[in-house]
């Protein structure tokens, strides 16, 4: 009797990244025995077969149009190579095979205008959200933050004279999606949301967005004998993740949404343990193009930074060094009631909610 087919798994995620790998990488795949940086923006990679391998890191606007996308595979085509990979904060990096190829590849990129840096105790590239590009939450643009903060932040680009690597990033809605950074600058919205009754019965699943809510402030109700949704404004947190299954709840607004920087989170392991980041200025306008008040906060905290810690350490370390009042005395922020959480009050607050529980 003929035997079943067995019908094949289809993967469509992400394709095996090695086929497009330099070739000198994919030959000394995780045999490397040491790398080093000869000048700040360039990494150099020697394996234990003798090969060597220099990587140029160059920053880039991120969100990029296809004749500057066209340029750089020019430049990778006719300087390095013809192999190009970004990295996780968006950074543009070209491997080559020689030293005598790194001088000639710098010297066109930055005649191109993609600063040369980014490496070691750097300010590394921003990571930033979609923002009004491709989401369809924000409640502000997360490039236009990034142009306006990187060209005042453009040597400490070029330059690897931070006491440890530096992790920026921006949120353009309270979710967050940018993750945990040294200093990051998130979304606020300081008022719930307003909701347009007329259009929440033909767009909003009730239940989903009832359930949506963190602290169970939503409620459905009636409103001119329509099906609606009803907000208890004494509980909202003002979150924005109504929004979201439920556009009718606008919570954007020109005047009440605002921005606020959150320092001390990190993601790796090395030296100490992944942090959480703690908001330490809040209800700084939103204030496109060029957001000047956001620049000055995080400047502040970014050479103070700069100016106290020790060698090595990472902005958290620092700050449970020397402890929240100095980094308060040194940052010359005000401080208010609305900034630190204890926790001990985050968990009661929490608790409130049907789906948190501890
Ligand atoms: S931070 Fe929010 S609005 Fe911005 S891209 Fe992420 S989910 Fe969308
Ligand atoms: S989801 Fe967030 S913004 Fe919406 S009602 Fe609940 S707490 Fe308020």
């Amino acid at each position: 009797m003929a035997q079943p087919q067995m019908r094949r798994a289809t993967e469509s995620g992400v394709p095996d990244n090695r086929q497009f790998l330099h070739p000198l990488l994919k030959k000394n795949y995780g045999n490397w025995k040491y790398h080093d940086r000869p000048r700040p923006g360039v990494l150099h990679h020697v394996s234990h077969s003798g090969d060597e391998v220099w990587s140029v890191r160059a920053g880039t606007q991120r969100q990029m149009d296809v004749s500057t996308i066209r340029k750089l595979c020019d430049i990778a085509d006719q300087y390095a190579e013809g192999h190009v990979r970004f990295t996780i904060r968006s950074n543009i990096e070209f491997m080559v095979s020689s030293a005598a190829k790194v001088a000639p590849l710098i010297a066109e990129l930055e005649k191109s205008g993609f600063p040369v840096g980014g490496t070691g105790n750097s300010v590394s590239m921003i990571a930033h959200t979609q923002g009004w590009l491709h989401c369809d939450i924000p409640g502000t643009d997360a490039s236009g933050v990034v142009k306006a903060l990187m060209d005042e932040l453009y040597d400490e680009f070029r330059r690897e004279d931070m006491p440890n690597r530096v992790h920026l990033s921006t949120s353009c809605c309270e979710i967050n999606c940018g993750g945990q950074a040294d200093i990051a600058i998130i979304v606020q919205h300081t008022k719930p949301p307003k909701i347009n009754h007329d259009l929440v019965a033909n767009v909003c699943e009730r239940p989903a967005v009832v359930a949506r809510c963190p602290v169970a402030a939503i409620r459905p109700a009636l409103v001119n004998g329509k099906p609606s949704l009803e907000v208890d404004e004494k509980k909202c947190i003002c979150c924005g993740a109504c929004y979201p299954p439920c556009p009718p709840m606008q919570i954007n607004d020109p005047e009440h949404s605002k921005l606020a920087i959150w320092v001390g989170g990190k993601n790796s392991n090395a030296r100490a343990k992944p942090t959480f980041m703690k908001m330490v200025a809040a209800g700084l306008p939103n204030n496109p193009p060029r957001w000047p008040e956001v620049s000055e906060a995080v400047k502040g905290i970014l050479y103070a930074y700069k100016a106290d810690a020790r060698p090595w350490e990472r902005l958290s370390d620092w700050i449970d060094r020397i402890g929240w009042p100095r980094f308060f005395e040194r940052t010359e922020l005000p401080f208010t009631k609305y900034l630190i959480d204890d926790w001990r009050g985050a968990r009661a607050n929490l608790n409130a909610s049907t789906h948190i529980r501890f």
